[in-house]
């Protein structure tokens, strides 16, 4: 069976098709810059070199258009028509309170996202714009979609309830949902198999450490906290995001003259490791910086380790115990540094790294020494993968 992914941002759109009797990826791409000048579609076929398409694209559509004549073209195809796509499996940002797991995509489906609009305006429209362009280009073939608040939906009501009023969450329904659900979910089972463990018996923290970045604590193979909010701003230390500050700079922010969309901007693109370091939001050039001695650059990777130490601490209280905790994402799978960083302020746990499977990268890993109490591993994310086996599971 062959499913593919979407992954539709407001002006991108990612794709992947994978051949589930296998799981392996067959071609993969993005759209780039759709509806701006300067649009591009990057095709990759499985073991082929990639292929750019650079032509104007004004919707979503139109790089579908381009996407479908890739993967069944002659030269840089990977089936001979459309019709060997069996599902498509969509990456859908906020399912609110309303999906707490993937669903096959109906008229009545997209209703309900539509609801859930106001909570992500800037993800769900586009999410909605794939969907629909999928309906028009592959009439009849089933939808899937997979929501990245659906696993952080098991939370209890002490770890979601924010204490405002009790009618902010009845009337607009603010509390935390959490994001990169899809994410925690696919490492929090792939690390269970690592450890050859049944998931149900595991209590488990998952560091999801990239640009965006979030901590989910998961026991027994169901999430009871997360660091992300109402929106992705909440929790640590991001690339451009603040994460948690104390409330009140807000209005003290708009008392010195900032309009709110101004601190909105602010706590979103211009905070977090750029915003501190005055470097760059990516964290290898900040790193360089911090080695080059750049006092500011190493204070924001100071406070994006202790952000992380401090809310594993957390969730081992929340679940009274931990078993494993997983690293995974751009920084997470890559930077031994960083994760040696973490686990020297975990001693408290019998955390024993061991160096040299530490200093490995790509595969997914036990990093702990056989007698650390607390098992460390490096997992590679495939939200991907995890999105493509939920559309199997489903419609298959
Ligand atoms: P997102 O999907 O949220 O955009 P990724 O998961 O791709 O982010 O992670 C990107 C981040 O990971 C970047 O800030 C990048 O600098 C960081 N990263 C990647 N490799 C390393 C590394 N070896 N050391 C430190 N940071 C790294």
């Amino acid at each position: 069976m062959n499913v593919l992914v979407i992954n539709c941002g407001s002006s991108s759109l990612k794709y992947q098709l994978l051949d589930m009797d296998t799981e392996t990826v067959l071609a993969k791409g993005l759209a780039e810059r759709i509806g701006i000048d300067g649009a591009v579609v990057v095709h990759q076929p499985a073991g082929k070199d990639k292929v750019k398409f650079e032509q104007p694209m004004e919707t979503h559509k139109e790089a579908l258009d381009i996407i479908m004549a890739a993967l069944v073209d002659a030269d840089h195809g990977v089936i001979k028509d459309l019709k060997e796509i069996d599902a498509v499996g969509h990456r859908t940002v906020h399912g609110a309170e309303t999906f707490a797991s993937s669903v096959v995509i109906n008229d009545e489906v997209i209703k309900k996202m539509e609801d859930c609009s106001e909570l992500a305006p800037l993800h769900n429209p586009a999410n909605l714009i794939g969907i629909r362009a999928c309906e028009e280009l592959l009439p009849g073939v089933p939808m899937v979609g997979v929501f990245d608040t659906a696993f952080h939906q098991t939370m209890p009501a002490e770890a979601y309830i924010y204490p405002l009023p009790y009618e902010m969450y009845e009337k607009y329904r603010i509390r935390k949902y959490g994001f990169h659900g899809t994410s925690h979910r696919f490492v929090s089972l792939t690390a269970a198999e690592l450890l050859g463990e049944n998931i149900g018996n595991l209590k488990l923290i998952s560091c999801h450490l990239g640009n965006g970045a979030s901590v989910a604590a998961i026991r027994y193979g169901k999430c009871i906290d997360t660091s992300m909010g109402l929106t992705p701003l909440a929790g640590l230390e991001m690339g451009t995001r603040c994460g948690d500050i104390d409330p009140a700079i807000i209005p003290f922010l708009c008392d010195k003259g900032y309009t709110v969309d101004q601190v909105n901007t602010m706590m979103n693109k211009e905070s977090g490791v750029l915003g501190v370091s005055g470097v760059s939001s990516d964290f290898r050039d900040v790193e360089a910086a911090a080695e080059a001695g750049n006092e500011r650059a190493k204070l924001a990777l100071d406070i994006f380790i202790y952000r992380v130490k401090t809310t594993i601490g957390a969730y081992v209280a929340a679940m009274d115990g931990v078993d494993g905790i997983i690293f995974t994402a751009g920084l997470g799978e890559n930077s031994s540094k960083d994760r040696a960083a973490v686990c020297s302020g975990l001693k408290y746990l019998g955390i024993q790294l061991d160096e040299e499977k530490n200093s490995k990268r790509g595969e997914a890993l036990v990093i702990s020494t056989p007698d650390s109490r607390t098992k460390v591993m490096v997992i590679p994310t495939n939200e991907e993968l995890m999105i493509a086996r939920d559309t199997v599971e489903l419609v298959g």
